[in-house]
């Protein structure tokens, strides 16, 4: 007997013990039943052909109704579906069909079995690819959306705060100049100096919002000038020399090749830069400590290192200090001091730090052997700005062309 010819003897069989084997409920069976049926049509159809490709209609059909649940569970996968089904047909064709023809539609279904398994296998992996993706799709636009509010909030915050805080600041110095008038001592001066370290702290605070929220934007302004790092040390050494003797600290600060060279940049955004860094450094090293500031000139680049012997970062946290509000809940805090040792601030310097960097088309990082506050691996940060011989827009350019460039000037005009 022909294989085909067998199969539509095994029909009404295979069809009522498939469809009560998988499918439960009346209208589920129903269905079920249909599709079930184009299933066997179809595997004749492979049969007679010599060619399985015929099953993939019906196998997309199936594919595409599996749930993410189904699919995440590989016994409800199609593959070990269809390798039941091939049971069934198997004990059927036995049951019915003479040894002889059973073998034969055996050896005939087999190939058709075997490529409709590895078609479904690939085709749900594909399908769970592609809803794994929408699913990360779908977490990255909640998380962009997150940002975005995170963003939002605080330039609303920054701009609500700062009206308030100019008149506390401009009362605050009204009063003031109305003491220092007096010859003798009165206390309410001591209060007023209270009240102008408090409101210079929320000026800093808010100017770290605002500046944020200018590179969350892509709008930090970057007042390109020629500047040399060996200068802006020299203005980090006059700011934190005080504070480091305070803490026992040894600040180092190596003059290096490349220190020297002139390039444009923005020297007051690029001392804040250091000056967050060096600040941290201050901070999360314990009394006794050390903070060297080096470098070196590369090909192109001047490479800036702050390292010190302080509590260390683990490995993991060092991409996300980097982030807003990237405040380590590993680290407990102390206070909220700029520079007492683990003195708390509100998690925007290094932010702040990596815009600035990045907008002179830097970069920044962090090695750190990881955090310990016994051992104190410490860490080390590295800076590598470009080395800009020739100012980096026209309006520099104008004006810091040389006066022999500039029309009815030359060089015997200077004389
Ligand atoms: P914060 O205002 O908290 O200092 P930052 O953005 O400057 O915010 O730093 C983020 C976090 O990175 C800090 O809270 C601290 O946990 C960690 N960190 C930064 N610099 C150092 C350092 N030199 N040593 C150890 N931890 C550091």
């Amino acid at each position: 007997m022909r294989t085909v010819e067998a199969l539509a003897l095994i029909r009404s069989t295979w069809l009522s013990k498939i469809s009560r084997r998988f499918a439960r409920g009346e209208e589920l069976r129903e269905n079920f039943e249909q599709s079930l049926s184009q299933f066997f049509n179809l595997l004749q159809q492979s049969v007679e052909t010599g060619d399985p490709a015929w099953l993939n209609p019906v196998l997309n059909e199936w594919v595409q109704s599996r749930t993410l649940t189904e699919l995440d569970n590989p016994e409800a996968n199609l593959p070990p579906i269809l390798n039941q089904i091939l049971q069934i047909t198997i004990d059927i064709c036995q049951e019915k069909l003479s040894e002889g023809d059973a073998l034969e539609v055996m050896q005939d279904l087999l190939p058709v079995f075997l490529y409709a398994s590895d078609f479904a296998m690939q085709k749900e992996t594909a399908l769970r690819i592609e809803r794994i993706v929408d699913e990360l799709q779908r977490a990255n636009t909640t998380l962009e959306r997150l940002d975005k509010s995170k963003s939002d909030f605080i330039a609303i915050a920054a701009h609500e705060l700062k009206t308030p805080l100019t008149l506390i600041e401009g009362y605050a110095a009204m009063l003031w100049d109305q003491l220092s008038l007096q010859e003798e001592f009165d206390e309410s001066k001591i209060l007023i100096h209270g009240m102008e370290n408090g409101t210079r702290r929320l000026r800093e605070i808010v100017d770290d919002m605002i500046d944020v929220s200018l590179i969350d934007n892509n709008l930090l302004s970057i007042n390109f000038q020629p500047i040399w790092i060996n200068h802006l040390l020299e203005v980090i050494e006059q700011e934190f020399k005080d504070v480091a003797k305070e803490r026992n600290q040894v600040l180092e600060i190596n003059r290096f090749t490349g220190s020297d060279e002139m390039t444009f940049g923005d020297e007051e955004r690029l001392v804040k830069a250091f000056r967050n860094i060096i600040s941290n450094s201050v901070k999360y090293t314990p009394d006794g400590g050390k903070i060297t500031i080096d470098g070196r000139l590369l090909p192109g680049f001047i490479e800036v290192t702050i390292s010190d012997t302080g509590i260390g970062i683990d490995l993991e946290d060092q991409p996300l200090i980097f982030e807003k509000f990237g405040r380590l809940g590993s680290v407990s805090l102390h206070s909220s001091s700029k520079t007492k040792f683990k003195g708390g601030g509100p998690g925007l310097g290094l932010p702040i730090t990596k815009g600035i960097i990045e907008a002179h088309s830097g970069s920044i990082w962090v090695e750190s052997e990881g955090y310990d506050e016994v051992k104190c691996p410490g860490s080390t940060f590295h800076i590598l700005l470009p080395i800009r011989k020739v100012p980096p827009d026209d309006k520099t350019a104008k004006l810091f062309q040389p006066l022999s460039d500039i029309e009815g000037t030359n060089d015997e005009d200077n004389y």
